[in-house]
This record gives C-alpha cells, structure tokens and sequence, in this order.
C-alpha cells in the first residue's frame, strides 16, 4: 500500500493511506541499510501485518526537503503577513518565496488583521509578482473560506514572523488544532525544547497542514539560500528581464542598461521586490573561481 507519514515517534511511523487511518509502522532493515531516514511528509509504500501494524518498505522519490523543521513533500508555504501591528517586513516575504522556489514549492501571501487594514498593497503587490495573496481576518473570519479552498488538497506549512497571527488562523481553520500546540509549549517550554517535532494534520477543509507544536512556524531564518548566480532565477517576474538582458553574467543589481534595472524604472517590477533582491544577492554565496568551469 501507499501513504503518507503524519507523524514519526520513538521508532514509530504513523502513516497515513489517504482515508485519514494511521498505520504505525516500523521501518524495514532494508531501509536502515539504506541509510535513508523516513521525514514525516514522506510518500511511502508499506505492508499491513497481521497485528495490525505495518512495515516501511521503501521511501518514494521526495519533491522536497526541509530541515527545520525536518519534513518532506511541502506543496507550499503559506506566509503570513500583515500590514497591521506587527507590520510585515516584505523582504522577510521575498526571502521566504525565494527560498520555496528553490525547492519546488508554492507560495501563498496571506495577509492577516484585514479587520484593522486591508492588506490590499502587499495583495497586489505579490500578485502582480506572479504568486496567489488574499487579505484574512483570524478574528472576523473574512477570507478564511478562500483561505480554505487554496489548501484544499494540498500540503501546507505556515510561516511568518512572530505575532501576526498563525495560531489564529490555524484556529479558524480548523478550532481548536492551535489550542492543542499552546498546551504543548506551555509544558516544555518553548525556549528549552530544540528538536522540533513535526506532524501532519488533516483538516476538515480537505487540506493537509504541517503543525510544529508550540512553534507553528518554519524556522525560515536559518535556511539557506542559493549561490548568487541563481537568486534572479527565484524572483518569478524577474524571468522575461533576466532572458532580455544583454550581459551575459549580469548581477541585475546596478549595471547600466540592465533589463531588469530598466524594468523596475518602469514600474513592471515592484521596487520592493527587487530592493529584497539586491540585498539577498549580497547575502548569497559566491561560487569560488576554483570552481568555476
Ligand atoms: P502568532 O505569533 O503568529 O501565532 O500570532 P497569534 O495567533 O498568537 O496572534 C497574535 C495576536 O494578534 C493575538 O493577540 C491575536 O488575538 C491577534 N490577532 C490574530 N489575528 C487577528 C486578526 O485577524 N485581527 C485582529 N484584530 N487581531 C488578530
Ligand atoms: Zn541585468
């Protein structure tokens, strides 16, 4: 058979065959042979054994892979942001969509406290870029069925800086999950815990979410980002001023008569959007020469 794993716990691996029954399941030797550590959000093939437990036979091909938390398969990141206190930085947004499109993964903006401003600039804003955004209110509930429907079907992790309302969401989704990771922090406490465990939860939306108890949110500051040569690849609407360019290894930060730059002068790509560029291209590594062709 196969599934999903929704949660991983002592040696266990609750896997999950899409009617929402978790099998526990121990992995097979072959697979510690292998080398190869079951994520949660892996797609696996497993055997029901009589007890009624199961056993991992192989691991499938994973489209991505995170480390912190360590999960597999996101389909995408949903950011939460807001232009309300705390008003969202858009570059800790860029930083975010650049990082999901180097390991195929969608992004959604979601835009929360529309209740206090509407959140309309950074919906345009991304959408212009290319990516879903839609403006939500935790507390009204405005939003939330859109919100729904885009994760419908899907894997979705959250993020966002601290304060703008996850758990909020997570919560009008689905009432009462957020309350669950509340208690968990409280009892660990949320400074003293370092592995971040991870599980998968199915809502009743049809969407399936990736919840890290007491943190609910992907430790995005410490992923890595690209080598400088491909950060333009990771800015969407960046693509046709990218193939217009005339230098061949143009950094599209301020070289004269760049495409991208004459973009921005004319207003196709958000300043914003290449200002977030220019100060992850500084960020990003340098090839070596030695490693240069
Ligand atoms: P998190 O740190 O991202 O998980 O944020 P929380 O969900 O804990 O929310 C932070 C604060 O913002 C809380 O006081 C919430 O009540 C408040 N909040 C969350 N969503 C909304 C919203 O849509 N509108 C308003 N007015 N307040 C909200
Ligand atoms: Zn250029």
């Amino acid at each position: 058979m196969e599934g999903i794993i929704f949660k991983a716990l002592s040696g266990f691996y609750y896997v999950d065959d899409g009617t929402g029954t978790l099998t526990s399941c121990r992995g097979r030797g072959k697979l510690r042979h292998e080398k190869v550590t079951p994520l949660v959000g892996d797609r696996v093939e497993f055997t029901s054994l009589d007890n009624g437990q199961g056993a991992l036979d192989a691991i499938l091909p994973r489209k991505n892979q995170f480390a912190r938390p360590a999960v597999a398969n996101i389909d995408q990141l949903v950011i939460i942001a807001s232009q309300s206190i705390p008003v969202t930085d858009p570059f800790l947004i860029d930083r975010v969509i650049a990082i999901a499109e180097g390991n195929g993964c969608e992004s959604i903006v979601c835009v929360n406290k529309c209740d206090l401003a509407s959140g309309e600039e950074l919906v345009s804003l991304y959408r212009n870029a290319g990516y879903q955004a839609l403006a939500v209110s935790a507390e009204t509930g405005e939003g939330i069925d859109q919100l729904q429907a885009l994760i419908a079907g899907k894997v979705s992790a959250f993020t966002g800086n601290s304060g703008v309302g996850k758990s909020s969401i997570l919560n009008a989704l689905e009432p009462g999950i957020a309350l669950k990771t509340g208690e968990v922090s409280d009892k660990l406490g949320r400074g003293r815990h370092t592995t971040r465990h991870v599980e998968l939860v199915r809502l009743s939306c049809g969407g399936v979410v990736a919840d890290t108890p007491g943190f609910s949110s992907f430790d995005v500051d410490k992923m890595e980002l690209c080598r400088k040569e491909e950060l333009a690849g990771r800015f969407r609407e960046f693509a046709p001023y990218v193939d217009q360019c005339q230098f061949q290894d143009c950094a599209h930060v301020k070289e004269k008569g760049c495409a991208v730059l004459a973009a921005v002068k004319a207003g196709k790509i958000a300043k914003s959007r290449h200002e977030s560029y220019v100060r992850l291209y500084e960020q990003a590594k340098q090839i070596p020469d030695w490693e240069r062709k």
